[in-house]
Parts: C-alpha cells; structure tokens; sequence
C-alpha cells in the first residue's frame, strides 16, 4: 500500500495509469495464532512470510491492556494483523521497522503523548492515524493542531465501530489501480480532483471530474445517466438527462483539445455513456 498524503481526512491516490525485523525496543505484540507459529520459527526458509500482504497490519499503541485486548479481538475478527505497544516512542520504532498500514494511537500513554507520537512520526510517515481520546475536548486538539490524524474515537468507544471506521479509512487510502489499469492514457489524482489525458493536466469543473473518474475507473461499463447522476451526488429529477448530456459534452470537448481524433467516451443509444480505452 503505498500512502502520498497526509492529513485530516485527507486521501492522495495518484494512480500512474500508462505504465501500469524484529524490534530493538521490547514490545507488547499480538498476531492471530496462526501467523505466530510462522513468526516464532524464524529460522525456517520454507515458512511463508509472517503476514500475507493482503491482510492490513494494524499497530495498536495503547497502555491499558483491557481496551488494547477489545481492539485487537474486534481488528482480528475483522481480518487483520496487529500489534499491540504501549508507549509512543516503542510505536516510532515498530514503524520504522515494521511498518503498519494503520496506527490506532492512544493521546494519554505513559512517556511521550499521542500527539507528540504522531509528531514525530509524520516527519518519515504518512501511514494513517486514527487517535482515541479520554476526553471530548482533547478531539478539539487533534483537529485544531492538524497533525496529521485521519479519525479519532471517543472512549469508551464500541470496537466494532472502531473496526469499521479502520476498514473506511483503509479502502479510502487504497490506491484505486486495478480498475483503471486498463486505461492507458489518464492519470488520476483524487486528493487533487486533477486528472491528466496524455500528460497534460485536464481543466475540469467538480461535476466533469466527477463524472470522468466514475467513467474511468470501469472502463466498458455503460453507465445510465441516472447512475452518472448518482455518482455526481445529484438527485434524479426532470430534466437530469439533459444535465449529463451537457456535461458530457463540455468533457468531450476538454478532451478533443488534447487529442481531437480520440473519443474515449462513447455513447450508447438510449442507455448512456461508457469509458473505451480502445478509443482513447
Ligand atoms: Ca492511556
């Protein structure tokens, strides 16, 4: 998984669409118990690696052993790895050395605080932080000060929504390749809503962008004008057809000026619109 942005709710996929250690501080760990017999036999080359890159690694650092046990269950029941540390700066270390796809950071541990933890480790990670707080006010800080936390939850929390909210932030860091592979020509950029045709940055209104990133990312599909709506966020109403149409066109046109005898927009008589890679 590979992270580019950082910051409140902050998303930064840039998807290049052409071209298609154990620890030296002590710490707490937790792994699902068949990962761990793969983990306590290090010295046999035929085991298979300690976590399958397809599971998200979770690091947990929190000092009270009873909520850290709540959250990994809930994050293991959910189909991830974790490690559980109970101080901030043994969190800088793992993730140095092995690095997490999410970090759940406690604000009051017993050397350096949350924040300071997120600090420090925003100057060589990007990876997602989501905080949890005693207090209500100390939410006003983790947003006031912008340092870098993508959630945060309020003790006492449910760990199943805690879980949830980690899948949420997962899949919205994901980087979107697969359904775009197919095209070869478009570069998309949603933490800048910026999208590039042959490498030259498309001048697009929200409702374009919008519309070609829908289009682009299940090249062949034929989407209804209705769906297009719906990925606008705009309510089905009279005269919608008419309103894609007209963006449509307005994007057709943005496209020509790169490559006038491209269409990689295609009509579909009485359906609607799809993205053909073979014609971009
Ligand atoms: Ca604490």
């Amino acid at each position: 998984m590979c992270y580019t942005g950082a910051g409140l709710n902050v998303i930064n996929v840039v998807i290049n669409v052409g071209v298609g250690l154990p620890a030296k501080t002590p710490v707490r760990t937790t792994h699902i118990p068949l990962l761990a017999t793969a983990l306590e036999s290090p010295k046999n080359p035929a085991m298979p690696p300690a976590r399958p890159d397809t599971m998200p690694h979770i690091l947990i650092v929190e000092d009270e052993a009873a909520i850290a046990d709540t959250l990994v269950y809930a994050l293991q029941a959910d189909g991830h790895s974790t490690e559980w540390v109970t101080l901030g700066s043994a969190a800088l270390d793992q993730q140095r050395q092995r690095p997490a796809d999410l970090i759940i950071l406690d604000i009051g541990l017993p050397d350096i605080s949350g924040f300071e933890t997120c600090r420090q480790l925003r100057r060589f990670s990007e990876v997602p932080v989501m905080f949890l707080s005693a207090r209500d006010g100390e939410i006003d800080r983790v947003v006031g000060l912008e340092i870098g936390a993508d959630d945060y939850v309020v003790k006492p929390f449910s760990p199943r929504e805690v879980a949830a909210r980690v899948r949420a932030i997962l899949k919205r860091m994901a980087p979107r390749v697969e359904p775009v592979a197919a095209a070869t020509l478009f570069q998309l950029d949603t933490l800048r809503m910026q999208i590039s045709y042959r490498n030259q940055p498309l001048s697009l209104t929200r409702h374009e962008f919008r519309l070609l990133q829908c289009l682009l990312e299940q090249p062949q599909r034929v989407f209804s004008r209705e769906q297009l709506l719906d990925a606008l966020g705009v309510a089905s109403d009279v005269g919608y057809e008419r309103t894609i149409d007209s963006h449509i066109k307005s994007l057709r046109a943005k496209l020509r000026l790169v490559a006038s005898e491209a269409e990689p927009i295609q009509t579909h008589r009485g359906l609607g619109y799809s993205y053909s890679p073979d014609h971009a």
